[in-house]
């Protein structure tokens, strides 16, 4: 018998023994969701436990999720009394913007906002 595994992981606060699911989401990283992760869960009190091996799953999957995700970080400057994020010198280019371009900054709930060219 294999001691650990054969005797499966108990949850610490109701000594009872996790069952092994699947989480339809779980943040690993906050803002990187992960669909059906699987998870040692408290069938009492539904405290998550994960393995070693399942924590380094997810990491591996936000990790790629990282990865396909696609922006610019910038960092926000004062000018005067404005504050200025800077325009990656890649979309300057490939939008074809020049100083005088008029633009028009749409607000997205709290998330932010998206900035378009106006004609
Ligand atoms: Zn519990």
């Amino acid at each position: 018998m294999v001691k650990g595994i054969e005797e499966g992981i108990f949850c610490a606060k109701c000594n009872v023994k996790m069952k092994l699911g699947v989480l339809p989401k779980y943040n690993y990283e906050d803002g990187y969701p992960l669909h059906n992760v699987k998870a040692y869960q408290c069938p009492r009190c539904n405290k998550i436990f994960f393995t070693e091996e399942q924590a380094h799953e997810m990491e591996a999957r936000t990790t790629e999720l990282k990865e396909h995700e696609f922006g610019f970080e910038r960092t926000v400057t004062l000018s005067g009394k404005s504050l200025m994020v800077g325009i990656p010198a890649e979309l300057v280019e490939h939008l074809h913007i020049k100083k005088g371009q008029k633009v028009k900054i749409f607000p997205i709930a709290k998330e932010g906002f998206i900035i378009k060219k106006t004609y």
